[in-house]
């Protein structure tokens, strides 16, 4: 079995190489962010909307002790059965005896990353229920058995004709690649299916403590149906979506639409504040909370870092990163993709083997300068770097820095290396791209143009004479 690094690298290099698929990925994410510079327009001042709200998420996570029982307390009252969860495994569990206490046989299920977090479906499967994805793109990685590739959009990956495929082959539809008919190909499939839904599971994007609901954003109206035509809701959510008030939704709600789609406001956005109450004609008979800490509560003891615990999912900092663009989702085979998740995933499942993340980085900073709360994403990958050489700095990086260090610190001896290094390249040049080039496989992906005719140095120097 392969390693987290091992599988980074391998992927990396097959997505890489593939020249079509990063143009139609760098295409797709340049048009999110197109819309999005449209849409920030309609804040009286973007900035300090950005900093509204970090202020809000800042307030929220910093006091977490207090919010979080005031959240549940709110949603008791109404009825909710609140199931506070340390790990996957106390979650998995809550869940499973929920189902099985209401002899569930089908669930259909709006997009939650916490879920995919803790293997849901894929535990729901192996004991026997039939599950669905009810979003969109959720349902058409369903279908192809694979996670998400983009934790806003997680079929981004895919071209019409590749869905036309899928559905032919598994739904057995009629050959289209209209977009329209493609969805109205799934919606039918999917209308079925909240009607024979014994259970709906959705996540939450924010708790508000003060009223205890939970509020979903979705542009679908699936998330409606999932939690509003079973008899049974189960909400999963992260410690950290908790949120001081209602009113605070007024800024964070357009916020996350504009930083993540470009849209002004999501097409739909819910609050649930509880089961279906005497005289209300509609919405689940039983409602339940899973509040999931999963080594969130790691993140929050960690001063210097706890800040990451602000992330909105917004997936901005996905659309502009220049790995994101050049590896693809699928690559990080991590539930949280892109800069947020390098910075997150090492709190989540362990630095050791995640560590990679946080080097694959140009730390451009294009996810810091575009985050919706502020988020200080490429030094916090820093920091990771810095924490992990701290920890478990091999004796080979740390004889290269000492190499580094030694030679940048002699100027004749870095000005040396250089001229050694462009005889070198002259020298190699009838075994470049050949198996004997030392770097055959750096170069198998990548260009390395000769050398300019005379150094930065020499130039500088002519040009004072
Ligand atoms: S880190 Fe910031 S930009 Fe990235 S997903 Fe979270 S809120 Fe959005």
């Amino acid at each position: 079995m392969s390693t987290p690094l091992e599988q980074f690298q391998h992927d990396a290099a097959q997505v890489a190489g593939d020249g079509d698929q990063r143009q139609f990925l760098r295409s797709s994410l340049s048009g999110y962010v197109t819309t999005r510079r449209g849409t920030q327009g309609r804040f009286q001042d973007y900035t300090s909307a950005r900093a509204a709200a970090a202020e809000i998420k800042w307030n929220a996570i910093e006091n977490l002790d207090k919010l979080l029982p005031q959240f549940a307390d709110n949603l008791e009252a109404r009825g909710v059965k609140v199931h506070w969860c340390r790990n996957g495994d106390d979650a998995r569990k809550a869940i499973l005896g929920v189902i099985h206490a209401h002899g569930a046989k089908s669930i259909v299920k709006s997009k939650c990353m916490t879920t995919e977090e803790i293997h849901l479906n894929e535990l729901l499967e192996n004991e026997g229920f039939e599950v669905v994805e009810s979003d969109l793109g959720e349902f058409i990685v369903q279908l192809r058995g694979e996670a998400p590739y983009h934790f806003v959009f997680p079929a981004m990956h895919l071209k019409r004709g590749a869905i036309n495929k899928l559905f032919k082959e598994k739904l057995k539809s009629a050959d289209t690649d209209d977009p329209e008919q493609l969805t109205m190909i799934a919606r039918e499939v999917l209308r079925q299916k909240y009607l024979d839904a014994d259970v709906g599971i959705s996540g939450a994007n924010f708790g508000v403590a003060e009223t205890g609901m939970i509020s979903i954003t979705e542009n679908e109206g699936n998330a409606r149906l999932t939690t509003a035509m079973p008899k049974v809701h189960i909400a999963v959510m992260g410690i950290e979506k908790v949120i001081p008030k209602l009113d605070d939704l007024a800024l964070l709600l357009p916020l996350l639409a504009t930083a993540g789609t470009g849209q002004h406001l999501t097409g739909y956005n819910s609050q649930l504040g509880g089961p279906r109450q005497a005289g209300e004609v509609d919405g689940p008979e039983e409602m339940h909370v899973v509040l999931l800490d999963n080594h969130r509560t790691r993140l929050l003891a960690d001063q210097e870092q706890r800040d990451a615990l602000r992330c909105i999912r917004c997936g901005a900092c996905l659309n502009v990163c220049p790995i994101f663009k050049n590896v693809g989702g699928h690559t990080y085979g991590t539930t949280y993709q892109g800069p947020i998740g390098s910075v997150i995933t090492p709190h989540l499942r362990g630095l050791s083997s995640w560590k990679h993340l946080s080097d694959s980085s140009s730390l451009c900073g294009a996810c810091t300068e575009t985050c919706p709360v502020q988020i200080d994403l490429h030094h916090h990958l820093l920091r990771n770097r810095r924490n992990s050489a701290q920890k478990q700095g091999g004796v080979l990086e740390s004889l290269q820095m000492r190499i580094f260090s030694f030679v940048m610190r002699r100027p004749w001896l870095y000005g040396l290396g250089g001229k050694l290094g462009r005889i070198g390249h002259v020298l190699s040049r009838p075994i470049q791209g050949t198996k004997l080039d030392p770097l055959y496989k750096w170069r198998a992906t990548r260009d390395f143009p000769d050398p300019a005719a005379k150094t930065f140095k020499e130039q500088w120097k002519e040009r004072r004479r």
